[in-house]
């Protein structure tokens, strides 16, 4: 197998650096160091702190007076996965602004115990779910050649996660989408993207057709058919209808520590009761047993791993120090997700050796 040149492809810096607040590198693709070696996720909760949160609630409540629906039917969509950050979501929608939330399940890849659990107990504590969940060969088939072209075997999943509850409003006549962070701005993007609050239909097609063209996966042997979940026949139907993407951590002061406890008090969420492999964290993407992988490949690229992820955020949050940050980082970041291991290579079809000939081909350093 060819090696891919990990830096011309993300367009990663030559010389590594990490910012001096957090403990994140320049090689996270799309971040941005200051003169001071300031990463832009820390600068941004700079900014976070001097936005004026009532006023956003204020303008939340216009907006949501707009599409509020006085009937039996629904006047948002959130996509859910029964985590902490959507439940939080969905349940401030419903019970402190009095919307009618339906929310959107993308299956994961394969469910954990306990994300099965949480999206239960969601549903229990008083929501509408629908499940979207394509055709599980199809689903491995897409997910190994991710794996192959992209190192990232979640990008058949991405599709669908991003997608299936736009078709889904779109399907019901509902014209508002709740999605949760802006994660350009909280995980380090462009100060652009700071204040962006929506993504309008026209940008989000916009992206779409550039981003994820049909085409390619089509020329990789994929029939229409068989991608109807991932690009359905609802792409016909956007032509004319509208149905707007908001950013809920725009409106709201976003915290994932927050959403933790208010989701645990009102959805019935439970963290898992051991850490996730390559962190140390319980509580954050805990619903799909090939989750970890994903993280492990974006390692191997990008020279971080999910403790990086996770131990900068909480930096940034003021729960943890940078000294912290760092002990923790050494001493989960690189961990292979061994769990879970023997069921990857049998969801993606592929060996020991095969996994880590392509291991090979992504490895940066
Ligand atoms: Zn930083």
């Amino acid at each position: 197998m060819d090696k891919i040149d990990i830096p011309k492809k993300y367009n990663l810096p030559n010389e590594v650096k990490f910012c001096k607040r957090c403990v994140i590198s320049n090689q996270r693709p799309r971040i941005t160091f200051d003169a001071e070696q300031i990463c832009s996720a820390c600068r941004y909760f700079d900014y976070k702190k001097t936005i004026d949160w009532k006023k956003r609630e204020e303008e939340l409540k216009t907006l949501l007076d707009k599409y509020r629906s006085n009937n039996e039917n629904y006047d948002c969509v959130v996509p859910s996965s029964g985590g902490k950050d959507s439940a939080y979501v969905a349940h401030e929608l419903k019970h402190k602004f009095g919307m009618n939330p339906l929310t959107v399940t993308w299956s994961p890849l394969k469910y954990t115990d306990i994300g099965w659990d949480n999206l239960v107990n969601f549903n229990d504590s008083g929501f509408d779910v629908i499940m979207g969940m394509p055709q599980g060969d199809i689903k491995r088939r897409l997910s190994k050649q991710a794996l192959i072209e992209m190192g990232d075997p979640f990008q058949g999943f991405i599709y669908g996660q991003v997608l299936f509850p736009v078709t889904i409003a779109l399907k019901f006549g509902i014209k508002l989408i709740f999605r949760g962070e802006n994660a350009e701005a909280e995980y380090g993007g462009s100060s652009k993207s700071w204040n962006k609050k929506s993504l309008p239909m026209e940008e989000f097609k916009k992206i779409w057709f550039s981003n994820y063209s049909l085409d390619f996966w089509l020329k990789k042997g994929f029939t229409k058919k068989e991608l109807r979940f991932f690009y359905p026949p609802a792409m016909e139907e956007f032509k004319d209808k509208k149905c707007d993407s908001y950013f809920y951590g725009y409106f709201r002061n976003w915290s994932n520590h927050s959403n933790f406890y208010y989701a645990s008090k009102n959805t019935g969420f439970k963290p898992n009761n051991r850490r996730t492999e390559g962190t140390y964290t319980k509580y954050s993407s805990i619903d799909d047993k090939m989750d970890t992988f994903h993280h492990w490949f974006a390692l191997i690229k990008f020279g971080h791993g999910r403790c990086t992820s996770n131990a900068a955020r909480e930096v940034r949050e003021g729960y943890i120090t940078r000294e912290e940050a760092i002990a923790l980082v050494h001493k989960y970041d690189t961990e292979f997700p061994k769990l879970y291991f023997k069921e990857f290579l049998e969801f993606i079809d592929i060996n020991e050796d095969e996994f880590w000939d392509i291991a090979e081909k992504m490895e940066k350093f």
